[in-house]
This record gives C-alpha cells, structure tokens and sequence, in this order.
C-alpha cells in the first residue's frame, strides 16, 4: 500500500531485508513523477500496481536520484522518461553496458564493482536476465531543472552530499515535501562505512534551503521538521568532536564542547567521522 503525505504525493516504504529503497510518486494535473525506479523490475511492478490503483495522470517522468543499484535496477519497467544528472548519467551508462546472466553477475561481484546483495537480489527477483539491458536515461541535466506537473512544480537539484557526488534531491514547493533519496547518508569504502566530513556542512546548506515539512529518506521513509532538525543538529555535534581519526579523542571532545555523554546516534556518528579521517588520509 501507498503512504499517503499530501492529495499529490505518495510514497511506497522501504524494506530493508530486500534492500529496497523508499519510492516517490507525485502527481499534476496533467503527469505524474516517480521517484528512484526501484531495486528490480519486480519492485517496479509491485510499486505500478500500487500506482494503478489510484485515480491519478500516468507516470511520465522517473527521477533516479543517484546512481546505486537498488534506486534504479528497474527502470526499464516504466513507460517514462528517465531523468538524471550528468554525474548520475555517467555512472549509469557502465550499467547500461553490463550483461546480467550468472557468470557476468558474479564477474562483478568478484571485481567489486557490484556488491554481492546487489546479484542476489537480482537473481531472485529476475529469473530471465540473459538478454536484459538497462535503457538509457532521457532527460540529463546539470545542476538543476524544474518539472511541472500541471500547476504542480517539482524542483530537482544536484546537490552536495556526504552520501555520493551524484546526489539529486527532489522539493514541491507546494507541499513542502523534499525526498532525499541517499543524500544525507554516509557510504561505505573499503568496508568502513565513513560520513564525508567536509561535504557535511555544504549539504545541509543546500537541503535547508528549501522549507520542508516533511522530508523523505531513501531507506526510512518520512521525518517531520522537527526530526530532521535533531539528525542534523546530532550530526554537526559530532562532527566537531571528530577531529581525527581516534573514537576515544572524539568521544572525549564531545564531552568537553557539550557537557554530557553523547547519544547513541552521536557515538555513531563520531565513528563514521572518524572513518572518514582514516579513509582520507589513505587517499
Ligand atoms: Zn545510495
């Protein structure tokens, strides 16, 4: 079933035994905008039907919002046209290049470029992936475009994440809703999963720009203002204990800036702070 947040917008949760992301669905007057496409083309299905049950104008636009697997593996399921950013295109197009039978998915695995969920996934869910190609995206831009519904804007920018640097966000000014896909998540290199320290505080500054409500994550579905104002408050105190890449001078730190112990949220985010300052100086 569709969550409901406002009378145009949708969005179908996360599961994260399948590694499923969070998919949006806003609807105009005259066309209707998905966005992320789903981890496989039975996720694409499953979300249509959803789609198909409500009295809404037919999905003409697909936002990926970056390029990792689980938000675009089924695209090809939807009759729309698949927008991106130059960063995102780039990437994608390596997946349009790939073949998906057994051999060529363990080949990747085996090289790292595919994680080993990604051809699990995609094994279970797709039994005939022989011939399967990914299609190609349609609507490729740089920095910024708005999308208009039928008086319903949707507003997409590429923006500064410590997530990937290929990260769109999706705002309707009307609703007040911005869907985040990964963007403010950390990523994992070389097995340490690493918040990318200098990109923290550039990207709240571009997602705060814009007055939201509400707020979709990619793998927890909904916060409200309140709740977004926490996570970033929790992720910025962390950051300024993290000055190395020592947990315990962290942890230390942030008891003498804040006066207390900190949370478990901030103790994990110290850690991927401090990850970070590990990860950066192997490069
Ligand atoms: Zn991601």
């Amino acid at each position: 079933m569709l969550n409901k947040i406002s009378d145009s917008i949708y969005y179908l949760s996360n599961q994260d035994d399948r590694e499923r992301p969070v998919l949006g669905l806003v609807c105009g007057e005259e066309a209707s905008l998905i966005i992320d496409c789903g981890n496989s083309p039975q996720h694409a299905k499953e979300f249509l039907a959803e789609i198909s049950k409500l009295d809404v104008p037919p999905v003409k636009y697909a936002v990926i919002t970056h390029a990792h697997w689980d938000h675009f593996m089924g695209m090809n399921e939807f009759d729309a046209m698949a927008v991106v950013n130059t960063e995102t295109d780039g990437l994608l197009q390596k997946w349009q290049s790939l073949s998906y039978g057994d051999s060529s998915l363990q080949t990747y695995v085996n090289s790292g470029f595919m994680n080993a969920k990604c051809m699990e996934v995609l094994q279970e869910d797709m039994p005939n992936r022989e011939t399967f190609k990914l299609k190609p995206s349609d609507i490729i831009f740089e920095k910024t475009l708005v999308i208009d519904l039928g008086n319903k804007k949707c507003v997409l920018e590429k923006i500064r994440s410590t997530h990937t640097d290929d990260s769109t966000i999706v705002y309707i000014p009307d609703d007040k809703v911005i869907f985040l896909g990964d963007a403010a998540y950390g990523t994992t290199t070389n097995t340490l999963f690493h918040i990318k320290q200098p990109l923290l505080l550039p990207m709240i500054q571009d997602i705060q720009k814009y007055d939201a409500e509400w707020s979709v994550l990619g793998h927890e579905s909904i916060c409200d203002r309140e709740e977004m104002e926490l996570y970033w408050k929790e992720l910025i105190a962390a950051s300024a204990a993290a000055e190395s890449a020592s947990v315990e001078a962290g942890e230390e730190n942030f008891k003498v800036q804040n006066n207390r112990e900190p949370n478990g949220n901030e103790l994990f985010f110290i850690k991927a702070f401090a990850n970070d300052h590990v990860i950066r100086h192997q490069q």
